[in-house]
C-alpha cells in the first residue's frame, strides 16, 4: 500500500499522542507528499495537549477597561459586546483619521502568515486592546477629557502600539496602557517607555 497524506496524518497523531513530537515533526518533513493543513493541525493539537498536561496553557489575549465602575473585557476578535457594531465603526473611522494624518499602515507582520492581506487588516482591527479603546470612544465620544486607561494581560502588539501612539496625537487624548510587561503613557504621538 502506498501511504497517502491521511496515513501520514495517523502516524503523526500516534507519535504526537505518545509525546514523541520530534519524531512526528521529522516524519512530516521527510514525507514524500506535500503536508496539508490537516497534518500540521494534528501536530499542533498534540503539542497543545502536551502543554496542557504540563500545565503550560497559552493564555488568550484579553484587554479590559473600566467605564462608570463597570469592567468590560474583550478577547481578540470578540464580538459579544452589545455595542460591537458601533465599536467596529468607530475603529474604522479612527483608522481613517490616523492614516490621513500620518503614514500609518497596518503592521501585518503581527498577524498569521497564511491569510489574505485584507483579512490580516481585519484581524488587526479586532485586537482586544483596540476593541476596548473603541468602546470608550463609543461611550464618551471624542471629547478630550480624562486619559483612557486600558489593561492587557499580555504584551501590546506592535500594530496596536503604533496605532495608539498616533491616535493620542490625532485625538489629543492621553492613553494609558498597562500590559504584561510595562506601563505605557501615550501622549502626542510619544510613549513614556521610549518605544522600548
Ligand atoms: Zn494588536
Ligand atoms: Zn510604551
Amino acid at each position: 500500500m502506498k501511504p497517502q497524506v491521511k496515513h501520514y496524518a495517523c502516524m503523526v497523531d500516534l507519535l504526537g499522542r505518545s509525546g514523541r513530537l520530534k519524531e512526528a515533526n521529522d516524519l512530516i518533513e521527510k514525507m514524500p507528499l506535500k503536508p496539508n493543513v490537516g497534518i500540521w493541525r494534528t501536530l499542533l493539537s498534540k503539542i497543545r495537549e502536551n502543554l496542557k498536561r504540563k500545565g503550560l496553557n497559552k493564555e488568550a489575549g484579553r484587554s479590559w477597561v473600566e467605564i462608570d465602575k463597570e469592567i468590560h473585557i474583550f478577547y481578540n476578535g470578540d464580538d459579544m459586546h452589545p455595542l460591537i457594531g458601533k465599536i467596529h465603526q468607530v475603529l474604522k473611522d479612527m483608522e481613517k483619521r490616523v492614516k490621513e494624518e500620518t503614514s500609518y499602515v497596518h503592521s501585518v507582520n503581527f498577524t498569521l502568515h497564511d491569510v489574505e492581506e485584507e483579512s490580516k487588516v481585519e484581524s488587526l482591527r479586532v485586537h482586544s486592546e483596540k476593541l476596548a479603546i473603541g468602546l470608550v470612544l463609543v461611550r464618551r465620544g471624542l471629547k478630550r477629557e480624562r486619559p483612557i486607561k486600558i489593561f492587557k494581560n499580555l504584551r501590546v502588539c506592535g500594530d496596536c502600539y503604533t496605532f495608539i501612539k498616533i491616535l493620542s496625537k490625532v485625538l489629543k487624548i492621553v492613553f494609558v496602557v498597562r500590559d504584561a510587561n510595562r506601563f505605557h503613557k501615550f501622549e502626542n504621538s510619544l510613549c513614556s517607555c521610549g518605544d522600548y
